[in-house]
């Protein structure tokens, strides 16, 4: 028999702080639920223009606490130059196979960072692999395991999101896990022209969460896409006014 999962559904990013920054509040939501959640950070962080990837470590430890995250994990890709190679789609399955998530959450697959639209096809593909009975992962003898349902976090992507998952309680907890970073955020000489002041990112994440929640008749949203089509049940259930 196949082992239990150890988590209900993963975040998987490419960097330290995505995760906080796209789909935060939903892993808050879901753990209000009773879900156990997780996060698997690809790099590590040490190619940043502030702060060692030691000190991110750190920042990233206290927000996985702010998040409410069963396990955080980071694998070490390198940062700035993420690539879809067997290796890396290895490194991903054997924490696939281990943690057995049923939903899995990736970056979309378009974007301005390479990292970013790397890592969701990459990840997209372990997960894929993954269910593979005949696949063997090096230093992992965990069964076969494919994730139910791939959602693709798409706050900072230029598309219609499939829906939102509605945040409005947990806005300030997500703004302060990204304060965690406080080596990115925080106000500083190093690094000034490149990087926002803090009262800015709170604008920011306010005014982005704000714009998603009106699209669907919340307060605060993230949204999301999936590929498939959705299936409905009970049409006298459905949310989001139509007019
Ligand atoms: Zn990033």
């Amino acid at each position: 028999m196949a082992p239990e999962s150890q988590i209900d559904i993963l975040a998987i990013a490419a960097h330290r702080d995505d995760v906080e920054q796209t789909c935060g509040g939903t892993l808050l939501a879901m753990q209000a639920k009773g879900c156990r959640t997780g996060i698997l950070d690809l790099t590590r962080g040490e190619s940043g223009t502030r702060g060692t990837a030691a000190e991110r470590e750190a920042e990233a430890n206290e927000a996985a606490r702010i998040l409410k995250v069963t396990r955080r994990e980071a694998l070490d890709l390198p940062d700035g130059n993420v690539q879809n190679t067997l290796e890396n789609r290895l490194k991903i399955t054997a924490v696939l196979r281990r943690l057995r998530p049923r939903v899995v959450i990736l970056p979309y697959w378009q974007g301005r960072h390479p990292d970013h639209y790397t890592s969701a096809t990459l990840s997209y593909e372990a997960c894929f692999i993954s269910g593979l009975s005949k696949l063997d992962v090096p230093g992992s003898n965990a069964p076969p395991h494919r994730p139910y349902k791939i959602l693709y976090a798409s706050l900072y992507a230029d598309v219609r999101p499939t829906f939102t998952v509605d945040i409005t309680p947990f806005i300030e907890q997500r703004f302060q896990s990204l304060m965690a970073y406080r080596s990115q955020y925080a106000s500083q000489p190093q690094g000034g022209g490149l990087f926002v002041p803090e009262e800015d990112i709170r604008e920011r994440t306010f005014a982005s969460a704000r714009h998603y929640g009106l699209l669907t008749g919340v307060r605060y949203a993230e949204p999301f896409v999936q590929k498939e089509v959705g299936l409905v049940d009970d049409l006298m259930l459905l949310p989001v006014a139509s007019i």
